[in-house]
């Protein structure tokens, strides 16, 4: 009964979601071909994109700045880069696929034998149509990946290898939208932004927090929000530096990746492990009604690594479907536009919302009437007609509620206990409120 009803209530959001997550996916269709790294190009690029989508604030950071053990590294741009054999013949070429350059690259163009050429290639032997995406972000190399079908056709030859790229000073670029709401408490939603053509890592979380920033926009808000797009690690970094006098206001956090493949949502909890965003998220993820995963926090990952640091420890988990890692196609051409689909898309952005909607009605309530329990019957809020079960479970979730709103408890803790839905306990608490039997607490 429970499950049916989370059901019907998230099949309702997705339609009023309405083509959403066809939009999403379209989103994604465009930035797919852009090549993306760290600082570039590339990333300007997608940020001006998003900037149809949400009104994002562009920040542009010089190389060389110090921030924190790290400093923010030279600016990398590629135009073009191709393998050719003795013949002429473009064998590896850039224009086909953006993984074909190790990221990060040096230029380059000179003619190597194959055995000089060898090294700086990169296959997977175990899936030899599959191209690697790899990089060299702070060691200076050059290097090409490759199918491993393409590399052992290669003969003894003489290769022309060719990089047009510059890592020269530059900037560290990042997007970030601010949405204030009714009170300055934050809630921080972060993806990566810097991988190329990979649709699942991460255009996929880039797409997800686009639209759930354009969704918030039009909704009443106690929060108010802050979306980052940075580049993995050092951009979580680099914003992290500049603005830790306000990381204090960031009351709940998400790191959002991988939302758009077929396998169930995962859930990485904060470093605290028991902040009220990793019981919002398995709430929610109850609720749906679906199968998902809860792992505990590791230091490894997205960017939650950072901002759950020991220095800030702040209450930031990461929303997933299945980990980097544990999808075969991870980090190779195979995660393409074929990998993902829009209803995975569209799957990702509601139960987000959902968890957004436990965390925006996690109030904290005083029953008026504690000494015995007030007579719902004569208010119109128990059923007149005795048996009837079909009211049982919103009737149980207002004994709930006036039982336990004594003031400590909010209606999340309300919802753990009694086992209910989220969805039911606050329905309860407003059919409560509308009759004064509950009143706000002054400390929620
Ligand atoms: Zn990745």
């Amino acid at each position: 009964m429970k499950n049916n009803a989370a059901k019907i209530e998230r099949a309702h959001l997705e339609d009023s979601l309405g083509d959403t997550a066809a939009e999403m996916y379209q989103l994604i269709r465009r930035l797919y071909p852009i090549c993306r790294s760290i600082t570039g190009n590339g990333v300007r690029q997608t940020l001006k994109i998003l900037q149809e989508y949400v009104p994002l604030v562009i920040h542009e950071v010089p190389s060389g700045t110090p921030v924190f053990d790290w400093t923010v590294p030279k600016e990398w741009n590629i135009r073009d880069a191709y393998i050719k054999n003795s013949k002429g013949e473009k064998i590896v070429d850039f224009q086909q696929c953006n993984l074909h350059v190790l990221g990060y690259s040096l230029p380059i163009n000179k003619t190597v034998s194959l055995d000089e050429l060898k090294p700086h290639t990169f296959t997977l032997p175990e899936r030899p149509d599959w191209i690697p995406y790899r990089t060299s972000y702070y060691r200076e190399d050059w290097g090409f990946c490759l199918s491993h079908n393409q590399l052992q056709e290669l003969r003894d030859d003489e290769y022309e290898v060719f990089i047009d790229a510059s890592l020269e000073n530059g900037h560290l670029t990042y997007g970030e939208y601010f949405l204030q709401g009714q009170t300055d408490a934050e809630v921080l939603i972060s993806t990566h932004i810097c991988h190329p053509s990979l649709a699942n890592d991460n255009l996929s979380g880039i797409a997800v927090a686009a639209f759930m920033a354009k969704h918030l926009g039009s909704l009443p808000r106690r929060y108010s929000y802050r979306f980052l797009f940075t580049p993995g690690t050092i951009g979580s970094i680099t914003w992290l530096s500049l603005n830790e006098a306000q990381t204090s206001r960031i009351k709940h956090g998400l790191v959002m990746a991988c939302l758009g493949d077929p396998g169930k949502v995962t859930y990485k909890k904060s470093r605290q492990g028991n902040a009220e965003i990793d019981r919002a998220v398995i709430q929610a993820l109850k609720d749906s009604g679906d199968a998902y995963d809860v792992l505990e926090f590791s230091p490894y990952g997205y960017d939650e690594r950072q901002f759950c640091s020991p220095g800030f420890n702040l209450p930031v988990g990461c929303f997933m479907r299945t980990p980097h890692g544990e999808f075969p196609e991870y980090h190779t051409s195979a995660d393409n536009l074929q990998f993902i689909r829009s209803e995975y898309l569209g799957d990702s952005l509601a139960k987000c919302l959902a968890v957004l909607d436990v965390l925006e009605n996690n109030q904290t309530y005083v029953n008026q009437y504690p000494k015995c329990e007030p007579q719902l019957g004569k208010r119109g809020l128990y059923r007149a007609v005795g048996g009837d079960r079909s009211r049982a479970p919103y009737e149980l979730a207002m004994l709930w509620v006036l039982n336990l709103s004594d003031g400590n408890h909010t209606l999340l803790d309300i919802a753990e206990r009694s086992g209910l839905d989220f969805g039911f306990v606050k329905t309860a608490a407003d059919k409560l409120l509308q009759h004064d039997l509950l009143k706000e607490s002054s400390l929620s």
